[in-house]
């Protein structure tokens, strides 16, 4: 008798997007006439680079002749994009070999994957709000989950509380909901807890891409003995439009230690190398291809001009919540602006309110977690002509 897995009993029902997407739906039936601008789902809009297309389109011809197909190819990516990675990654004074980072088909899969390597016994410090994905995968684990709180007080920082005894920490920086980032001080003060309750964080960096300012750390491992103690999840997803083209990278470093339950020695490198060469066979060539020129000069050079699109795009929405007095997070470091419901409405009643009076449709706080309610979260993904047409119904009608 095949036994389920009870513990996706305990799962939430995920309504948020689908909830969403029946207001949505149920509103533009009735107002034909109106043009809704969607502000919600966190998707890429920008076509890809055209160094990116470039790339992929020789590496399709590549497969299509027989001296140069390829079959499978190594589980960890190919050396070409991981050594691109490397070369990224000293390019902000981060040393690491090719063989601590693995390329994987995004940050998503490998935030719910990387769950393999723990035991269910652990205690996991989840912020509040935060990306879904971490207190999901968990749940389906049945392990224990604790929060740390994202208030207006601590700008959405949340910081370590020493009484709590966490074994796996999630951290996201720029934060997906909110747009908040953590300072290198900040960061240092994560790690330190960390090591001090000899835990692991696994720090979720998809929107690094986005951080211009030099004292906002693009990785952890700026950070003293995060080396020790971290594992860093990265998407090219929301950096260089991979939403639909699936490519990702995962660092986990050889200092990365602990010991098994049975006083075994065990390397997290190696224990994620043997998972994903088990249950993954790579990323395709002709994506690798088209991620390895993310990070030409030429591939960066155009990345960031898409970047600054959607951050002019955030600039517009600030400027116009800073007019109308709305309180908000995020927007700088991220594509992400959080703001507070006016008059204390809660999340989904400012949802209805905006679909309703405005036809914007916005993303409830509530559905980031127990914190966001009162919140909702906009998105700087939409085209420039959506968006100061938004911002013009908000200056006039809220
Ligand atoms: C979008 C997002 C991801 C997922 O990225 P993929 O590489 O597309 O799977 C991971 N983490 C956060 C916080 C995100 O917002």
């Amino acid at each position: 008798m095949a036994v389920m897995n009870q513990n996706y009993c305990n799962l939430k029902e995920s309504y948020l997007f689908s909830q969403i997407a029946a207001k949505v739906n149920a509103f533009v039936e009735k107002h034909r006439e109106k043009k809704v601008i969607r502000m919600g789902i966190g998707d890429v809009t920008l076509p890809l680079a055209p160094s990116v297309v470039a790339a992929m389109q020789k590496a399709v011809a590549e497969m299509g002749v027989k001296d140069t197909f390829k079959g499978y190819g190594p589980e960890q990516g190919y050396a070409f994009l991981r050594q691109a990675l490397v070369k990224y990654y000293d390019n902000q004074g981060i040393g690491l070999a090719a063989d601590e980072i693995f390329v994987s088909d995004g940050a998503k899969s490998d935030c719910g994957n990387i769950t393999d390597l723990f035991d269910n016994v652990n205690t996991i410090l989840v912020p509040d709000p935060v990306y879904p994905v971490y207190v999901d995968t968990n749940i389906m684990c049945g392990r224990k989950i604790v929060y740390v709180d994202g208030l207006p007080e601590n700008n959405f920082l949340p910081m370590p509380d020493y009484a709590i005894n966490a074994d796996v920490i999630y951290l996201c920086s720029p934060n997906n909901p909110t747009g908040a980032a953590y300072t290198k001080e900040q960061l240092q003060a994560w790690v330190d807890y960390a090591l001090s309750k000899d835990a692991v964080i696994l720090y979720d960096a998809a929107y690094e891409a986005f951080v211009t300012d030099p004292d906002i750390p693009r990785s952890i491992f700026c950070v003293e003995g995060a080396k020790t103690c971290a594992i860093e999840l990265c998407s090219l997803s929301k950096t260089a439009g991979f939403t639909g083209t699936r490519c990702g990278y995962t660092v986990v470093p050889h200092d990365l230690k602990r010991k098994a339950g049975n006083g075994a020695d065990m390397s997290l490198n190696k224990m994620w190398l043997r998972r994903q060469t088990t249950k993954f066979n790579g990323v395709p060539y002709i994506i690798q291809r088209g991620a390895e020129a993310v990070f030409s000069t030429q591939g960066q050079a155009e990345c960031q001009e898409m970047l600054d699109y959607y951050r002019e795009n955030a600039r517009i929405m600030m400027k116009t919540l800073a007019q109308k007095n709305i309180r908000f997070f995020g927007g700088v470091y991220s594509p992400y602006i959080w703001l507070q419901c006016p008059e204390g409405m809660g999340s989904w009643e400012f949802f209805d309110y905006l679909l309703e009076k405005l036809a914007i449709v916005g993303t409830p706080g509530a559905g980031f977690g127990k914190r966001g309610e009162g919140y909702l979260r906009l998105t700087a993904f939409g085209s420039r002509e959506a968006t100061i047409e938004a911002m013009s119904r908000i200056e006039e009608k809220l």
